[in-house]
């Protein structure tokens, strides 16, 4: 089976976690502060602060936002559920704005007219997720310019993006979010096994990560509100979480970290070749959003429907039957059950219903070879043209 992304480890990679198992530091040791430092730099942001999972990062990123019960969190519905769960984390209530028929993403134009709405009904949003779908930010310029007018903070939840860049800068360097979050989950761009990170320029967001990474609590007699009792001294602010990175995890992202260029370059060679080899058959293949340039964590076509013979789902499960793991990215959150409860249906994000019932992601990763791409594009077109 060739899976629809994999990482790529090598022999450097495991020396640097064994390096670390013979020292004297497992957890929140010297190399989280080499990885948050190494990241923060490639990404020009001012500070970085390394969790266990993505999910993790959002949810703290959230609450340092301020997010609580009685606000909104907005975010696309072509997302992994954590884009959206982290808004519920905080007890607040989450809404959804409909994909941009061309880059999948958030629609930018959707969302300045929901949030007219809103103002009158006086519900803006306290939090915008814009997700980088598939490695490609959303039209951030545009987003950050309602962010200032409306007053919501802007977290990008740069999961796919991770060596991505937006108008000429990397994702992540704060320019239109006031926190990135990526993911080191072994299916991205980069891993860590699990593990997470949030970037922020601002210094009193990233006091208050992290301080939630790690119990609410803090040794910097400085953030203390009350007087220090002596030496071993700490004191908890705040409700916090046990939300740490572990050593070995750092050491391993920081090791993938010296490989993300090339990673990167090979996936854009790849999704080069796919538009190449794919222009010709009856699909809707990745649109590109001006000033982004993607780190093409997945690649996604769309099947036109009306001019093939079979349907979305024997298509998928043929490419399944012919050894290929293709997936599909994602389900509409708003369907999920749990957010059917809170009141969504068919036909809210009309753009984004339409999507899954045409999307297939096709294997996207590194490792990859040329002769693997092109059985994958030879199956498709047998498929289609059947
Ligand atoms: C993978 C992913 C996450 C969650 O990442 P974890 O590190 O697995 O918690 C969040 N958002 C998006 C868009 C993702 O793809």
């Amino acid at each position: 089976m060739i899976p629809y992304g994999r990482q790529s480890l090598d022999q450097a990679d495991i020396d640097a976690v064994v390096a670390v198992l013979q020292s004297d530091w497992l957890t929140q040791g010297p190399a989280i502060e080499r990885f948050e430092q190494a990241m923060a730099e490639r990404c020009q942001a001012n500070h970085a602060v390394a969790v266990c999972n993505a999910t993790a990062a959002l949810h703290i990123a959230c609450l340092a936002a301020g997010l609580g019960p009685g606000d909104w969190l907005w975010t696309t519905p072509n997302t992994f559920l954590a884009s959206a769960n982290c808004g519920r984390y905080c007890g607040a209530q989450v809404d959804f704005v409909d994909i941009d028929p061309l880059t999948w993403n958030l629609d930018a134009r959707a969302l300045e007219a929901k949030l007219e709405a809103a103002e009158r009904r006086g519900s803006l949003p306290k939090v915008l997720v814009a997700v980088a779908f598939s490695g490609q930010s959303c039209d951030m310029e545009y987003i950050a310019r309602l962010s200032k007018r409306y007053g919501f903070t802007v977290i990008e939840d740069a999961s796919h993006a991770v060596g991505a860049s937006y108008a000429g800068r990397p994702v992540g360097c704060g320019e239109f979010a006031a926190m990135t979050v990526f993911s080191f989950h072994p299916v991205k761009i980069i891993t860590s096994a699990e593990g997470g990170m949030v970037l922020t320029n601002r210094p009193e967001l990233a006091q208050r990560l992290q301080r939630l990474r790690s119990h609410g609590m803090t040794r910097d007699v400085g953030q203390m509100t009350e007087p220090s009792h002596g030496p071993w001294y700490y004191q908890q602010i705040e409700l916090g979480f046990n939300y740490r990175m572990t050593d070995l995890q750092a050491a391993l992202g920081l090791s993938q970290l010296n490989k993300l260029d090339g990673f990167v370059a090979r996936r854009r060679e790849l999704a080069a070749r796919y538009d190449r080899l794919l222009a010709c058959l009856p699909l809707t293949l990745p649109g590109a959003q001006a000033d982004a340039e993607s780190a093409w964590h997945l690649y996604v076509v769309r099947l036109r429907l009306k001019d093939i013979a079979l349907d979305h789902r024997q298509v998928f499960e043929g490419l399944r039957a012919a050894g290929i793991g293709v997936n599909l990215h994602y389900i509409p959150v708003h369907l999920q059950p749990y957010y059917r409860a809170q009141g969504f249906a068919d036909g809210d994000f009309p753009q984004a219903e339409r999507y899954y019932a045409e999307a297939i992601s096709l294997p996207m990763f590194p490792s990859l070879r040329d002769e693997q791409q092109d059985y994958v594009v030879e199956q498709l077109r047998r498929l289609l043209e059947e």
